[in-house]
């Protein structure tokens, strides 16, 4: 089964196909089979937000943005449900915003991480970090820990999609900015973020990118008022807000 095999005017169009590239992805040895698991929460969470992008993740992928159009060397990290739901967007923003992509895996195996980077390469992708694994993000245990010296430990803005909540507060105590995408606002991972865009993957990297082409030839001091105006705390509310007030059933916030 492929994509085109899903019919577009099925109510649950989106949440088929998500289910389906997972699928590949455990398939091709992209995904891990944990990534299933994390997979299923991710979808609870669309569900009772009405599997839409609601106002206030839409003003966080705005300030997302910003904060990567400015950002000295941003760092896109890519790990198998990333690779597996949108391996062309995150090739195109890392574009768009000029960042480097590097592949992190929690289940850290070679085969799995060649098999992401030659797939991002299919989609485009020149250069891909993450095999070098030459530095350490301190505080974690060995294998999660590896990242690239040239990579995201040199990097001063991170955009971290469906981080696990441990790497993600140790990636927050290195001082970057971090920018993550997890659809549960109480995750850890969203707690800790400087900009938690609780979202879909599927819509929210797109998003990031849409906005990044319309603020990138703003003046800097624009993008720094943008990035200035965004508080994360009244974005986590609102997603909490929407998910009390049953969203998925009509468009309160
Ligand atoms: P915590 O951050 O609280 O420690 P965790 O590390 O145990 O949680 P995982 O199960 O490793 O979390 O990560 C899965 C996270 O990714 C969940 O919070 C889930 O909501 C989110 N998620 C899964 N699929 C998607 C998706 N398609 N788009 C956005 N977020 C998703």
């Amino acid at each position: 089964m492929t994509d085109a095999d899903i019919p577009e005017d099925h109510p649950r169009y989106e949440s088929l196909v998500t289910r389906h590239r997972i699928e590949a992805g455990v398939e091709r040895g992209i995904t891990s089979r944990q990534g299933l698991i994390a997979q299923g929460r991710g979808e609870a969470f669309d569900y009772l937000l009405g599997e839409r992008t609601i106002e206030s993740a839409d003003r966080a992928a705005r300030a997302a943005a910003a904060h990567l159009l400015l950002a000295e060397r941003p760092v896109l990290s890519v790990n198998g449900n990333v690779a597996a739901l949108v391996p062309g967007e995150i090739v195109d923003l890392a574009d768009v915003v000029d960042a480097d992509l590097e592949v992190n895996l929690f289940n850290r195996t070679d085969e799995r991480m060649q098999a992401i980077a030659d797939s991002l390469r299919e989609h485009g992708a020149t250069e891909v970090k993450g095999l070098a694994a030459d530095a350490r993000i301190p505080g974690l245990s060995h294998e999660r820990a590896k990242i690239d010296a040239d990579g995201i430990a040199a990097a001063d803005v991170v955009l971290v999609p469906l981080e696990d909540g441990d790497r993600a507060a140790a990636l927050a105590k290195l001082g970057k900015v971090e920018i993550v995408i997890d659809l549960n606002p109480g995750s850890r991972s969203a707690r800790v973020a400087d900009v938690p865009i609780v979202d879909n993957v599927l819509r929210a990297v797109p998003n990031v990118t849409r906005h990044a082409r319309a603020l990138r030839d703003r003046p800097r001091a624009e993008l720094e008022a943008i990035v200035r105006e965004f508080d994360p705390d009244d974005a986590l509310e609102a997603a909490e807000r929407a998910i009390r007030n049953g969203s998925f059933a009509d468009d309160r916030e």
